[in-house]
C-alpha cells in the first residue's frame, strides 16, 4: 500500500493501534461513522467528512458506519435518506459488511429510541437529569449569555420521582410541544459554566410530529447532543470524528458516556470525539438552507443542477468521484480553519480526467469554412489518436470535405497583433496560413457577410500535399493550428457551458447576501457541432473536447442520437470574475 500522508487523525489512530487502545473481541480496532441528518442533499463539505471517515476505516482495516442522524422528525424525509446513500456509494464508499460479523453497517439513530429513552430514565433516577417546566422565554433568559452566568431553573431540584413521572407523561402524549423539556444536570454549578453547551443542555423535547421511520410511535425526541454520543457508543465507534464547531460539545459527550458507563450501560473504552476543520471551498456556499433557497427560488434547476456544489449536482456536471477524493486527500486534515481555492478541485479534475478522457472535436460557436479548391461532394479520411499519450488506445477517423465548421473566434477580419489563426488577405499581404488539425494546411482567401455585416462564412484554399501524417506536410510551417468538423457529417448537440456559480470567492462570508454574487455566466447553452461518433456517447461518458476542456454526456438529458454535453472544467485555469 502507498505510504499515507500523515495528519493528526492518522497519528492518533496509529498511536491507539500501537497501544492496543481498542482491542475488543470480534471488533476492528478502528470504527468510524459518517452521521448525516437526512434533511437535505449532501454537498462537497460532506464529501470531505465521508472521505475522512470512510478513508480512515479503509486505510486501517477498520469499519465505517453510515448512520442517519434522524432525530428531528419535522425536517427529515425518506427522499433524503435515498439520495445520501446514492451519493456515498457514488463517491466510492460502502457501508456494507466487510467483516465476519455479517452485520450491516447502516444505522439509524431512530433505531435507538428505546435505548435512548431507557438511559434518560436512568439519568433522572440517578439525579443527572430533570424535567424543566419553565416557559421557553424564561428558559432562554435564565440560561444567561456568554460571559454572564445563568440562573438555575426553579424546577432544577424537583424530586426525581416527580421528574420521572412527568417524563413518562411526556412520552405518553399528555403534554403539548414545549410544555416540558428534559435537561441534563452535569454539576451543581453547571449554569455558571463559561461553556454555554454545558448549562443544563436539553436532552429530550416534546414534538408531536410524524417521523419518517417510527411514524407516530413517539412524541418526544432526543436532542442531537444526547443522541450522538450514545449512538456512537452503541455502535462501538472508536474515533468519532466531527468538525471544529463541536469542540465545545465534547465535554458533554465525555460526561454523558462516562456517566452512562458508571450506570452500567457501556464498557470502557467508550468512543472519543476528535475535531478537524471543515472544508470551506471558495466560490460556493454549502449551507443547506442557502442551497435550498437556490432550488426553491428557481435560481438553479434543482438539487442536481450541474452548477450546484451538491454531490448530485457535481455528478451530473461530470465531476468524478476520484477527483473529489483526490481533493479531499490533498487538502489534508487540520485543526486550522481556512479556505481552499476552488481551483484546487478543478486541478484535481484535470489531473484525473486527462489520462482517462478520450479526445474528440467539438465546435461550440460554429462558423462555416469553405475550402473553395476542394472537390465538391468529395471527402478524404483523416485520423487522430483517441489519446495522444496512449497510442494503444487506437485511432479515430473522420472525413474532411469542402465545407467545415470552425470556431467563430478562430477567424478575425482584422487580426490583432500576435493572432495566428485565420484572417483574410489585407492590401498586398496574403491571408493567413494555418493547419486544420489532422487535416491540411489552408490559406484564407476571403469571407462573406450577411446584410447586417456579420461574417457568415470564411473562404480558403487547401494544399493537397500538406495532409497531416504525410511526407509533404512537414514542408509547411504554420503558426496556427485549429480544430474543425466536416459539415455534412457533423453531429448536432446541445452543449451546456457551466462555470462557477458565484463571482465572489466567499459569497456568504460575514453575513453577505450571497445572491448578489451569483455569476450570470455560470450557465450558457450553445448548439455545437461534434465529431461523428459523439452521438453514441453513453450518459455520464466523459471526453476531452480538444482545445476546450472536459465534457460529460448529461446523465438525465443526453440520449443516444441526441447528445447533450456538460462542460466539467476548462483545459486551463484561466478563471476571472
Ligand atoms: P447543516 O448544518 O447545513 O444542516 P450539516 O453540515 O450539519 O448541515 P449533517 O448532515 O449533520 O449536515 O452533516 C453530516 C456530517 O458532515 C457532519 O459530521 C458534519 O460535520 C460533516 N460536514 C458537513 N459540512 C462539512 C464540511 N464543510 N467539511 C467537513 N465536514 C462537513
Ligand atoms: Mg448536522
Ligand atoms: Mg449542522
Amino acid at each position: 500500500a502507498p505510504a499515507l500522508a500523515p495528519n493528526f487523525l492518522r497519528n492518533i489512530i496509529e498511536a491507539d493501534l500501537a497501544a492496543g487502545a481498542h482491542v475488543r473481541p470480534g471488533l476492528p480496532q478502528v470504527i468510524t461513522r459518517f452521521p448525516p441528518e437526512p434533511n437535505g442533499y449532501l454537498h462537497v463539505g460532506h464529501a470531505k467528512s465521508i472521505c475522512v471517515n470512510f478513508g480512515l476505516a479503509r486505510d486501517y482495516a477498520g469499519q465505517c458506519n453510515l448512520r442517519f442522524d434522524d432525530t428531528n422528525p419535522a425536517k427529515e424525509e425518506q427522499e433524503y435518506v435515498d439520495t445520501i446513500m446514492d451519493s456515498v456509494k457514488w463517491l466510492g464508499f460502502d457501508w456494507e459488511p466487510k467483516h465476519a460479523d455479517g452485520q450491516s453497517h447502516l444505522h439509524y439513530a431512530s433505531d435507538y429510541f428505546d435505548q435512548l429513552y431507557a438511559m434518560a430514565e436512568y439519568l433522572i433516577t440517578a439525579g443527572f437529569a430533570y424535567v424543566d417546566s419553565q416557559s421557553a422565554e424564561d428558559m432562554a433568559a435564565n440560561r444567561g449569555n456568554f460571559g454572564q452566568a445563568g440562573k438555575n431553573s426553579p424546577f432544577r431540584d424537583r424530586p426525581r420521582d416527580e421528574s420521572l413521572a412527568l417524563f413518562r407523561a411526556m412520552k405518553a402524549g399528555e403534554y403539548k410541544d414545549g410544555e416540558h423539556i428534559l435537561r441534563a444536570k452535569m454539576s451543581e454549578d453547571a449554569m455558571r459554566s463559561p461553556n454555554m453547551n454545558l448549562r443544563d443542555p436539553a436532552i429530550y423535547r416534546i414534538r408531536h410530529a410524524h417521523h419518517h421511520r417510527t411514524g407516530d410511535a413517539w412524541c418526544i425526541y432526543p436532542m442531537y447532543d444526547y443522541t450522538h454520543p450514545i449512538s456512537d457508543a452503541l455502535e462501538n465507534i472508536t474515533h468519532s470524528i466531527c468538525t471544529l464547531e463541536f469542540q465545545d460539545h465534547r465535554p458533554f459527550y465525555d460526561w454523558l458516556l462516562e456517566t452512562l458507563s458508571a450506570g452500567g450501560f457501556f464498557q470502557q473504552p467508550v468512543p472519543r470525539q476528535f475535531e478537524f476543520s471543515r472544508l470551506n471551498l471558495t466560490y460556493i456556499v454549502t449551507s443547506k438552507r442557502k442551497l435550498r433557497q437556490l432550488v426553491e427560488e428557481h435560481i438553479v434547476d434543482g438539487w442536481d443542477d450541474p452548477r450546484m456544489p451538491t454531490l448530485v449536482g457535481m455528478r451530473r456536471r461530470g465531476y468524478t468521484p476520484e477527483a473529489i477524493q483526490l481533493m479531499c486527500e490533498r487538502t489534508g486534515v487540520t485543526k486550522s480553519d481556512g479556505w481552499i481555492d476552488y481551483s484546487v478541485l478543478e486541478g484535481c479534475l484535470r489531473e484525473d480526467l486527462d489520462p482517462k478522457a478520450p479526445r474528440t472535436v467539438a465546435v461550440l460557436r460554429p462558423l462555416k469554412l469553405i475550402i473553395d479548391n476542394f472537390p465538391e461532394n468529395d471527402s478524404v479520411e483523416c485520423t487522430a489518436p483517441v489519446h495522444p499519450h496512449f497510442p494503444e488506445r487506437g485511432l479515430r477517423t473522420f472525413p474532411i470535405s469542402r465545407e467545415l465548421w470552425i470556431e467563430e473566434d478562430d477567424f478575425m477580419e482584422v487580426p490583432n497583433k500576435g493572432y495566428f489563426r485565420l484572417y483574410p488577405p489585407i492590401a498586398d499581404k496574403p491571408g493567413s496560413r494555418v493547419r486544420l488539425r489532422y487535416g491540411y494546411v489552408i490559406e484564407c482567401t476571403g469571407f462573406d457577410k450577411d446584410e447586417n455585416g456579420k461574417v457568415i462564412a470564411v473562404h480558403c484554399n487547401y494544399f493537397e500535399d500538406s495532409k497531416s501524417g504525410t511526407e509533404g506536410s512537414s514542408t509547411y510551417k504554420v503558426k496556427g493550428n485549429m480544430h474543425w468538423v466536416s459539415a455534412p457529417t457533423a453531429i448536432p448537440a446541445e452543449v451546456r457551458l457551466y462555470d462557477r456559480l458565484f463571482t465572489d470567492p466567499q459569497p456568504d462570508a460575514g453575513g453577505k447576501d450571497f445572491k448578489l454574487a451569483l455569476n450570470p455566466l455560470a450557465k450558457e447553452v450553445v448548439q455545437a457541432w461534434l465529431e461523428p461518433g459523439a452521438e453514441l456517447a453513453q450518459p455520464e461518458q466523459r471526453f476531452q473536447f480538444e482545445r476546450h476542456g472536459y465534457f460529460a454526456a448529461d446523465r438525465v438529458d443526453s440520449q443516444p442520437g441526441k447528445p447533450v454535453f456538460n462542460r466539467i472544467v476548462t483545459l486551463k485555469d484561466s478563471w476571472q470574475p
